[in-house]
């Protein structure tokens, strides 16, 4: 450790009143200017006794450190991500993008009051998911329709509603950890019922369902194998199967679907919500903002006495969707029924190789800098994992290393967000969408690659 270097580091004093401090003062007030200065001084002096720094930067670099801290601290947590990852619903950059009628929705809802919970004709307290419902009905086919806060709600409060106090036999091969530690066996539980597990991780068959079946069984779940896949020596039993097992006990099948397709589409071998359906299940849950292009939300169909019970529920006032997000998710329902065209996850799923390549190569033309590549894009980290889209990235190998430019452009303003591979540092642009080149060029400029 340097001692001399210690002793040169200038008071905070010092530091606010060379000249530069005065713009800055204006812009930020006089209070939060001198903390960050002296967390600038703090972070100085840690460098000099862990002897990560051996010279002093001058007054003015000390302020210009001071008002990036600043800076930093006026902008918002929660920001805009540029999504180069090549993962079009990525669960921890926040999923489906909005289509701009959501939006709209919300804005005109977060700004006025509106008939949340009010029955205009009838002048007196109505229902706040009866809009969704009706369009969920239409578009599947489903009796009954429910919307809560997000799937894992939606599993949990049918569980509790309609498995509570008996049984629920799932498969071995279907107790999946959902996410951040959402596992099913322990939604079971929670929701008041003895999990009955049947079969092998790898092999469960209609008869297994059939051999656990007793007076006390009220559910037979299925759950979605979203994010992950078993392989090779497999059978699971279909949602018909269950459906034929359930009836000769009067139990339900509840299956959670997960990703909330809607129209069967072309090399996406999801089954849709009104397969499930019709196929038997008597309740199907899933996600708004998956395959659905909507909000977070857990959407729930069924015939009306699968339904019915949830309604009742005192668990469904805990898991309600709020106006914002009821108000987006009714948009949303409403373009897939009248222009589906316009939903943003819709849109990129359809996206062609060929027009891939061009948005690739426009923005390997704006930056100057990298090689355009072809790579292999995914549908969703926590939905389809391994359905893969050829799509086409610009391959970055800067000088100093391909995390530390990862590290700068996540620090930017968007921020970016690509993949490493082989050191250098991939920007795919299947989840970028034609608009976005420009911002994605301009974040690129602020750093040096
Ligand atoms: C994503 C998913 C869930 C959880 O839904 P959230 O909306 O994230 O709560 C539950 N089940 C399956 C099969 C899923 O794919």
């Amino acid at each position: 450790m340097d001692d001399s270097l210690l002793r040169r580091l200038p008071s905070v004093q010092r530091v606010l009143d060379h000249g530069d401090a005065l713009e800055l003062e204006a812009s930020f007030g006089r209070r939060p200017l001198t903390e960050a200065v002296r967390l600038t001084i703090d972070r100085l002096r840690n460098g000099v006794r862990d002897g990560s720094l051996s010279a002093l930067p001058s007054v003015e670099a000390l302020l210009a450190e001071a008002a990036s801290v600043l800076r930093m601290q006026r902008r918002p947590y929660l920001r805009r991500v540029l999504n180069a990852t090549g993962i079009m619903l990525h669960t921890n950059l926040g999923r489906a993008p909005l289509a701009a009628e959501a939006i709209a929705a919300m804005a005109d809802v977060g700004a006025h009051y509106t008939n949340l919970e009010y029955d205009l004709p009838a002048g007196s307290r109505g229902s706040r998911t009866a809009g969704v419902e009706g369009l969920l009905r239409a578009l599947t086919g489903a009796e009954a329709a429910l919307a809560v806060n997000n799937g894992a709600a939606a599993i949990l409060l049918a569980l509790a509603a309609l498995g509570g106090g008996g049984e629920v036999i799932v498969s071995r091969g279907e107790l999946v950890e959902i996410g951040g530690g959402f596992r099913i066996p322990d939604v079971i539980r929670q929701g008041g019922a003895t999990l009955v597990e049947v079969g092998a991780t790898n092999k469960t068959r209609p008869s297994d369902y059939a051999a656990a079946l007793c007076p006390r069984t009220r559910v037979l779940l299925k759950v979605h194998q979203s994010n992950f896949r078993i392989a090779g020596f497999t059978a699971e039993a279909t949602i018909a199967e269950l459906s034929a097992v359930a009836r000769s006990q009067g139990a339900l099948v509840v299956a959670d679907v997960g990703s909330g397709l809607l129209q069967p589409t072309v090399g996406v071998a999801e089954p849709t919500l009104r397969e499930a359906l019709e196929t038997g299940a008597d309740l199907v849950t899933c996600s708004g903002d998956k395959l659905l292009g909507g909000p977070q939300a857990g959407l729930i169909l069924g015939s009306a006495a699968a339904v019915e019970p949830l309604r009742r529920h005192p668990l469904l006032r805990a898991v309600r969707l709020d106006k914002l997000s009821l108000a987006a998710l009714e948009a949303t329902l409403r373009l897939h029924r009248d222009a589906p065209e316009l939903i943003p996850i819709r849109r990129m799923l359809f996206q062609q190789p060929d027009e891939l390549r061009a948005r690739a190569e426009r923005l390997q033309a704006i930056i100057g800098v990298g090689e355009i590549v072809q790579t292999e894009a995914y549908v969703g980290g926590g939905a389809l994992p391994d359905q893969q889209r050829m799509s086409w990235a610009v391959a970055l190998s800067p000088a100093a290393g391909a995390n530390m430019a990862a590290h700068a452009l996540r620090s930017g303003d968007p921020a970016v967000v690509g993949r490493i591979a082989d050191d250098r540092l991939l920007l795919d642009v299947v989840a970028i969408s034609n608009d976005e080149i420009d911002v994605l060029a301009e974040a690129i400029g602020r750093v040096a690659i």
